[in-house]
This record gives structure tokens, C-alpha cells and sequence, in this order.
């Protein structure tokens, strides 16, 4: 159940630059915002038109999947525009999505084969921890899960949560807020 909506940050209405209806970025399949030669665009805020989609005129979804993809190949880009080289476009079919629905629960929708229960979980337990970048990650983040398993909730850190700016106001050089 999703009960919080994306959208494209509010500075890109300050901005001159196209918008399509919902405020994100018009681009190009290039990555490039469309009618400028050298403002470039990914992620929420860059409405992409999805190539891989069966009708025209539909644009890649906001979410992490395009995101990380797109920044790879707008990068690309960006080097090969420096080096006078030719663009490529950005395309990524849509391959599924998984969910957690709480421990060990989830669903997924994968290569068109629909999973739920723990199989589930355990596929977006998986799939998000090969998505964290470098093994040193892996090992922390893993290790960090395995042990969140075996024993009670760690309380350590139940400060943070309550306020979570504390920290960030501290090393700031604020005063953090008075707790009970
Ligand atoms: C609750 C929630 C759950 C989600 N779950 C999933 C999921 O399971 N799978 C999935 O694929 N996607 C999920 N998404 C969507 C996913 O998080 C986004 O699509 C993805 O993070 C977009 O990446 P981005 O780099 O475009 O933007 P962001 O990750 O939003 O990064 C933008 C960055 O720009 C910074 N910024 C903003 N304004 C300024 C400024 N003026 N100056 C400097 N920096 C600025 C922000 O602080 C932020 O760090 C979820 C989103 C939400 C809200």
C-alpha cells in the first residue's frame, strides 16, 4: 500500500527551463533538457520518455531503477559531448518490482512471475543488497541484517528517530533540541 506520492522538486519551477503538466523536466532520450544544448537532466525531476514502452509518448516512471540508470548514462553523456562524440539514448525495459510489506512478508512481480509471502521478502532482501554499492557496503549491511535477526531491536539508537535533525543542528554548531 503506497501512501506517499513523488514529485519533481519545487526549485525546477524557478527555473526557464521546459516542464511538462506535473513540474518534472522535459528531456530528451539523451538525457538532455529538451531545446537547450548543454542543461542536462535524470530522475524525478527529468520527465524521459520511456523508449522501451509499447505505446508512444509515455515517460520513464520515478523511481530508483531509472534514476541510478540514468545517471550512468548521463554522465556518459556528458563526457562524450565534451569529447565531440556522438549521444547515446537512455533505455531500460521494465524488468519488476518487488516490496517489502513488513519482516519476512513481501511481494514481487518479476520477469512476469508473481511471488508473495517470503519468497518475496527474501527477492527484495536480495535484490536491494546487491544494489548497495561496494562490498566493504555489502558485508555492513548484511552482517548489520543478520544480526538485526537473531536479537531484540537495537534501542541505541531511538534518539534519532525521535529527533532526527539533532545531530545534523550539533555538527552545524546549533544547539540540539532539549530531550526528555
Ligand atoms: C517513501 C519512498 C519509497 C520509495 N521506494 C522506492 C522503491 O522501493 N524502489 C524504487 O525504485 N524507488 C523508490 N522510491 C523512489 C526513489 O526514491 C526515487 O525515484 C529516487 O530516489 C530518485 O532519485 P533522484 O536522484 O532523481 O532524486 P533524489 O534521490 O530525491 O535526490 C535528489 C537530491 O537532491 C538534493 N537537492 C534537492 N534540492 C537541492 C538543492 N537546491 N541544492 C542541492 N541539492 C538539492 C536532495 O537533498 C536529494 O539528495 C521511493 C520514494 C519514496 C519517497
Amino acid at each position: 500500500m503506497w501512501t506517499a506520492g513523488v514529485k519533481p522538486h519545487p526549485v525546477l519551477a524557478a527555473s526557464d527551463l521546459p516542464l511538462n503538466e506535473r513540474g518534472r523536466l522535459t528531456a530528451t532520450p539523451r538525457l538532455t533538457v529538451e531545446g537547450t544544448e548543454h542543461a542536462w537532466t535524470a530522475g524525478d525531476a527529468a520527465a524521459v520518455p520511456d523508449l522501451t514502452a509499447p505505446e508512444k509518448g509515455k515517460e520513464c516512471a520515478p523511481n530508483a531503477q531509472h534514476a541510478v540508470r540514468q545517471a550512468k548514462v548521463l554522465a556518459e553523456n556528458i563526457l562524450a559531448s565534451l569529447r565531440g562524440e556522438p549521444l547515446k539514448n537512455y533505455e531500460h525495459k521494465y524488468v519488476g518490482s518487488v516490496a517489502s510489506l513488513g519482516l519476512h512478508r513481501g511481494v514481487a512481480h518479476v520477469y512476469g512471475r508473481k511471488l508473495k509471502g517470503y519468497p518475496a521478502w527474501l527477492m527484495h532482501r536480495t535484490y536491494h543488497l546487491s544494489r548497495v554499492p561496494t562490498f566493504n557496503r555489502k558485508a555492513r549491511v548484511l552482517a548489520e541484517w543478520t544480526l538485526a535477526g537473531l536479537f531484540k531491536r537495537e534501542i541505541v539508537s531511538l534518539g534519532s528517530l525521535e529527533h532526527p535533525r539533532a545531530e545534523f543542528e550539533l555538527a552545524a554548531g546549533g544547539k540540539p533540541p532539549k530531550t526528555k
